[in-house]
């Protein structure tokens, strides 16, 4: 956990200025965003609490498991949400070529974009890299056709089993401000922390009149 820090430094920032790591705004707007998804029960979970408090968020999702639960995927586009590419099978950029890393973000894109024909939706052209890792000429690559590379402002650590449920609301609640992009999961492994710790975080900032907003760039 200390390898990896929760909020974003702007060092790590400004090394790589062409990813996005936070909206630049005054305006009290949270980004919350979902990795790994679509995942059975926890995705249908998350939708229902943002529902509740009229959020929107933006899912990054895996291919291959938009192959298997494209109801669920569907779902996310309904109710107003954002959807980006997380890879078809969440490689790991370090380990993989640039060619091969690409034309895995490709099959995820035809498997999202059939989804999508002949209807009103439509996918966003944001990417997320798997783990956050990615080399710089994947980088280059992934921005050449057109994708916003999304980082971070803040991680909830919501996959991480040595970390508490009330620190991974706590790491949200205290590090998120204005145009924080902020990283959590619909997956079964995190699942017991990001239950926990996102009705804390739609709370509190409801509580103090911020906004969620789905990304749209
Ligand atoms: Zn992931």
């Amino acid at each position: 956990m200390a390898l990896v820090p929760t909020k974003t430094p702007k060092v790590v920032k400004a090394l790589f200025p062409k990813y996005i790591w936070n909206i630049d705004t005054t305006e009290k707007v949270i980004y919350l965003t979902f990795d790994d998804g679509p995942t059975p029960e926890i995705t249908t979970w998350t939708l229902d609490i943002l529902e509740k408090y009229n959020a929107k968020a933006t899912f990054f999702c895996i291919g291959a498991n938009v192959e298997k639960y494209p109801d669920i995927f569907t779902e996310i586009l309904k109710k107003g949400h954002s959807i980006g590419n997380h890879t078809q099978h969440h490689l790991k950029g370090w380990k993989a070529s640039k060619d091969v890393y690409l034309e895995d973000i490709e099959k995820a894109e035809d498997v999202m974009r059939k989804l999508v024909l002949n209807s009103k939706f439509r996918i966003q052209n944001l990417f997320r890299p798997p783990y956050g890792k990615i080399t710089s000429k994947q980088g280059k690559a992934v921005i050449n056709k057109d994708y916003k590379i999304i980082m971070w402002d803040v991680l909830s650590f919501d996959w991480d089993n040595s970390v508490s449920k009330q620190d991974c609301a706590n790491n949200v609640i205290s590090k998120a401000k204005e145009g924080s992009i902020i990283v959590f999961h619909d997956s079964l492994k995190s699942a017991t922390n990001m239950q926990y710790a996102l009705p804390k975080v739609l709370e509190y900032f409801s509580e103090k009149k911020y906004r969620f907003k789905a990304l749209k760039l």
